[in-house]
């Protein structure tokens, strides 16, 4: 195959020498307004062709190669969290999500799938702040209380998705120790 970037022959997607030049992951904190703290590990526009095949037949493939390279720039370990990605639903052919927290497993992580769904998947791409405040996602959480946990997303954005995620689970009696996502658009 090609690779998607260089489109010099390559055993997979992303070849070494792209992954070195663009996916070399860093690591950057983001507090929001409520106090969680969100880790990031590109830039949006440093890697946004790749998260832009999420949709695509191979975006599956990129994703994992994503999630792999920036979850090296993990400073410390989550033995005693769980993970809940954000509306890990595969309607779309996959769960960019939930592959999310599958590769987290490795850093110790203990993922809770299909725990927590939006209810409201209207796209917030390209729309104000005023957009996405009128349609919330208003999620479901269907998990149990009383555990520690990350939440974790591929983009963020106004960070409005993490916040109406974070006071539901906090109302779920859920502590939510943190976000975790691959990349920030405000970095
Ligand atoms: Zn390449």
């Amino acid at each position: 195959m090609r690779c998607l970037s260089c489109r010099r022959f390559s055993a997979s997607l992303v070849c070494p020498k792209c992954r070195e030049l663009y996916l070399r992951p860093y690591s950057r904190v983001r507090r929001l307004d409520t106090g969680l703290e969100v880790l990031s590990f590109y830039a949006y526009d440093e890697i946004e062709p790749f998260l832009l095949t999420k949709h695509l037949p191979h975006g599956w493939f990129v994703y994992r190669i994503l999630a792999r390279e920036a979850f090296k720039a993990l400073k410390k370990r989550g033995e005693g969290l769980a993970v809940i990605p954000v509306d890990d639903d595969a309607s779309g052919g996959y769960s960019h999500t939930a592959l999310l927290a599958r590769e987290l497993k490795r850093y110790g992580y203990r993922p809770r799938f299909a725990s927590l769904r939006a209810r409201n998947r209207v796209s917030y791409a390209g729309q104000p702040l005023a957009f996405r405040l009128a349609n919330p996602r208003n999620f479901l959480y269907r998990g149990s209380g009383k555990i520690r946990a990350v939440l974790l997303d591929d983009i963020v954005t106004s960070g409005l998705t993490l916040k109406e995620a974070e006071s539901v689970l906090t109302r779920a009696d859920v502590t939510v120790h943190s976000a975790i996502v691959l990349a920030d658009v405000d970095r």
